[in-house]
């Protein structure tokens, strides 16, 4: 198989990744070692930051978020007998973080680049780096099972070959 990136990891940088590149027309293959379903179930973060969001609408994905998400424009520390406020929205000019499960992130990235027929090879086995400094780096890696989403993108003749 030929890409132009590959990326070991379906955490959300390289999903991230994937889509900024696929928006630059760059092809790329992530290499995920769990299943599709432990990733988009693993419990993780649960707060996103303003650059998060802002980049999930830029990427298109943000549609649940927007529904979903619950914003908070500040925290309330308790000390001395009193609550002392700290303004996300006035002290970052305009900015506050909104409450979203990573989990959830996952599953929207996921879907993104697999409804662009992009692939993503979940429970990749031994993935390796070869080459990295060379003018051709290599991945090898091993499957158990042809995935059925995404693959259908890559010609026959650029499947990899099973070990
Ligand atoms: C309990 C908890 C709470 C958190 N809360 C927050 C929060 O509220 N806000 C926040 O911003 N951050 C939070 N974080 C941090 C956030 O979860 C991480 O910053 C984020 O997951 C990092 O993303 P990543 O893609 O770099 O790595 P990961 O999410 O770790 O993804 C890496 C992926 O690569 C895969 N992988 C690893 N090695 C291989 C290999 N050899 N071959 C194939 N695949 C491989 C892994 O299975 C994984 O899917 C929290 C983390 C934890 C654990």
């Amino acid at each position: 198989m030929r890409t132009q990136i590959g990326i070991v990891g379906a955490g959300p940088a390289g999903l991230f990744l994937s889509l900024l590149l696929q928006r630059l027309g760059i092809e790329s293959v992530v290499l995920e070692m769990h299943t599709r379903k432990y990733v988009e179930e693993r419990i993780r973060a649960g707060v996103l930051e303003q650059g998060t969001v802002d980049l999930m609408h830029e990427l298109g994905v943000g549609e649940r978020l927007k529904r979903q998400g619950l914003q908070h424009g500040g925290i309330e520390l308790r000390f001395g007998g009193c609550g002392h406020r700290i303004d996300f929205r006035e002290l970052t000019g305009g900015k506050c973080v909104t409450i979203y499960a990573q989990h959830e992130v996952i599953k929207d990235l996921v879907a993104a680049r697999l409804a662009k027929n992009r692939p993503i090879i979940f429970e990749a086995e031994d993935v390796s780096v070869h080459g990295l400094e060379s003018a051709s780096p290599t991945i090898h890696f091993r499957v158990e099972t042809i995935p059925s989403v995404g693959w259908e993108f890559w010609p026959r003749r650029r499947l990899p070959r099973m070990s």
